[in-house]
């Protein structure tokens, strides 16, 4: 049987162990947390997840938590006036729904499956030295220890890093008691509010260690007036900031938000890192080689929400790569091409969300103007967040742009 080593339990580390362990390998997981802790903790993403994400999750029959997290049915974009007033609003239909489960609740449940199917647990936070210690008694070692320490050990491709510091503060917030969407009640959407040159609003449904309950999730630009949660220790200041944030830039979403509570004293977050792409072959001391999963080595910024979806494809990727390799060995030349396999999709996802980090151009206002007026823009646009490869086809290049619009524009007509 062999023997793997996943260093860290998070969203990717926990979905290749659990895969394995099916698949009849010997599996060791390391965490620097118990799954108590991790549950009783701080909150550590918005983590919504979409369709084939979600997917990867119920082919290996993890998915424990879909009838009870609120179903999300569509994405909602707003774009803010410089008066506030609402300039561009539209909510486009997801082909299949989304989902978000707090990891504090997903990350815990896991571990404790994992370890009551047999798998063995070591809680320890790894260091470098550690790895070179255990490498020499396991045919493969992962890291997947999303942004720690440990990513000192991939260095960083600045081929594939067009940003070197943080694009955006991040600050989030679990709420009890918010309002229902004035737009499509009838179902439960993401809404993605743009503040241009000031950051973001996310507001989206989850399921909670109290139940369902609402994120507001804030992305400043940094240096801007949303840059401003750093510092801010006491729960209680951190939501009537992020509060008198959204009275001041986005009163609709403020108009539903003069009742809400946080779900938990553990219901901030706040923090900022930069998007970075590194090597996927780590080296230790002794010349033993290690491979990086997800944030390790891909890690974009969540304004696109898309991190949890990359480390569900990669770990799904990894695990047929690493059962369709049988008993050969786990040499560079394999680390190698099962990280080049992921890159196929991940650099759909890079490409695009730092394509968002920066400043609109011209066509992409255009097409997300245009948005609210042709539905199927707005349900294309919605979808790009399960599969952004699709961008491709209608995002980056004006003429593409053009030559899309004009396309539903004269089916529209036509229709
Ligand atoms: C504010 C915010 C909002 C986000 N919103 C979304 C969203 O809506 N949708 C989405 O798809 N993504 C979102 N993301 C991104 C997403 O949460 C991450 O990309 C995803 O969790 C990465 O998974 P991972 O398995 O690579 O790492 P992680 O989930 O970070 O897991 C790594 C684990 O390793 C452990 N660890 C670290 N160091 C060590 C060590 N030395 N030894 C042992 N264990 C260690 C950590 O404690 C952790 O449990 C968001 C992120 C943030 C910060």
């Amino acid at each position: 049987m062999r023997k793997i080593l996943i260093v860290g339990a998070g969203q990717s580390g926990l979905q290749l162990a659990l895969g394995l362990q099916t698949r009849g390998y010997e599996v060791t997981l390391m965490s620097n947390r118990t799954a108590d802790e991790i549950r009783s903790g701080r909150v550590m993403s918005t983590q919504c997840m979409f369709h084939t994400a979600l997917q990867h999750e119920r082919d290996l029959q993890i998915n424990f938590w879909e009838s009870q997290a609120p179903k999300i049915e569509g994405l909602g974009v707003s774009v803010a006036a410089p008066d506030s007033s609402r300039a561009i609003d539209w909510v486009g239909k997801l082909d299949g729904y989304a989902q978000s489960v707090d990891q504090r609740v997903k990350m815990a449940g896991w571990m404790e499956t994992f370890a009551q199917r047999g798998g063995q647990l070591v809680i320890h936070g790894a260091a470098v030295s550690d790895l070179d210690y255990f490498s020499r008694t396991y045919d493969l070692v992962m890291v997947s220890a999303g942004k720690g320490e440990l990513v000192s050990m991939f260095g960083r491709d600045a081929s594939r890093s067009p940003y070197d510091a943080p694009q955006r503060a991040l600050a989030v917030a679990y709420v009890h008691g918010l309002g229902p969407r004035p737009e499509h009640p009838e179902f439960d959407a993401v809404r993605c509010n743009l503040v241009p040159g000031v950051g973001e609003l996310f507001v989206m449904p989850t399921l909670t260690t109290s139940g369902r309950a609402d994120i507001l999730f804030w992305e400043g630009i940094p240096g801007g007036p949303v840059d401003a949660f750093k510092g801010v220790k006491d729960p209680a200041e951190h939501l009537s900031l992020t509060l008198e944030l959204m009275e001041k830039f986005l009163p609709w979403e403020y108009a539903r938000a003069t009742k809400v509570e946080l779900t938990d004293a553990n219901g901030t977050l706040a923090g900022r890192y930069a998007p970075t792409v590194r090597n996927p072959i780590g080296r230790l001391p002794s010349g033993g080689l290690v491979l990086g999963v997800a944030d390790v080595v891909v890690a974009n910024d969540p304004v696109t929400g898309q991190g949890s979806n990359s480390a569900s494809k990669c770990a799904a990727s990894y695990l047929s790569s690493i059962t369709s390799h049988g008993d050969q060995p786990f040499d560079e030349a394999w680390m190698q091409s099962t990280f080049d396999r992921y890159w196929d999709t991940a650099q759909h996802v890079t490409k695009w969300t730092n394509a968002m980090l920066g400043v609109p151009p011209e066509h992409v206002l255009n097409l997300i103007g245009a948005a609210g007026d042709l539905q199927p823009v707005a349900d294309r646009f919605a979808n790009g967040f399960n599969d952004p490869s699709d961008f491709e086809n209608f995002f980056y290049d004006p003429e593409k742009t053009t030559a899309y619009l004009s396309s539903v524009t004269g089916a529209s007509a036509g229709a």
